[in-house]
């Protein structure tokens, strides 16, 4: 798992396939992120998450969230969640979802298959 597991956008981190990363609030991050606009704004306007911001969705965010990658469409779900039950738990639930159904291992987001031989569900890459 990801020293930092989400990233104030509502995507969790934890599900992230990129080895060159450890997570969106962590110190070793990629130029991408760390100029990310979700990532500058949230910190600029003091926020943990952009579901308590009195602009949510702003339409850059609803564009994101809504834009041909399956992975950012976990994000508007994610942020309801953790704006109705709170991070601890949301954390939880993903750390369990995000395991192989056969052997528990920890999988990502467009794994098609686990170690262990498992099928997984996963996400398409988009063409
Ligand atoms: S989209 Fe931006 S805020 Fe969200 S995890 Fe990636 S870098 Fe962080
Ligand atoms: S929802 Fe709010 S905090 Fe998040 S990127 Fe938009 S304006 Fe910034
Ligand atoms: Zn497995």
């Amino acid at each position: 798992m990801k020293p930092s597991p989400y990233g104030p956008c509502g995507l969790f981190c934890g599900a992230c396939g990129a080895d060159d990363c450890d997570g969106c609030l962590s110190e070793r991050i990629d130029e991408y992120v760390r100029q990310c606009r979700f990532r500058v704004c949230t910190r600029n306007k003091g926020l943990d998450f952009c579901c308590h911001c009195e602009d949510y969705p702003c339409s850059d965010l609803a564009a994101f969230m809504g834009d041909k990658w399956p992975h950012h469409w976990t994000m508007e779900p994610n942020l309801e969640f953790i704006r109705s039950q709170g991070v601890a738990q949301w954390l939880e639930a993903q750390r369990r979802e995000w395991l192989c159904p056969k052997c528990g291992a920890e999988i990502v987001w467009y794994q098609k298959q686990c170690p262990c031989g498992q099928e997984l569900d996963a996400f398409e890459v988009p063409e």
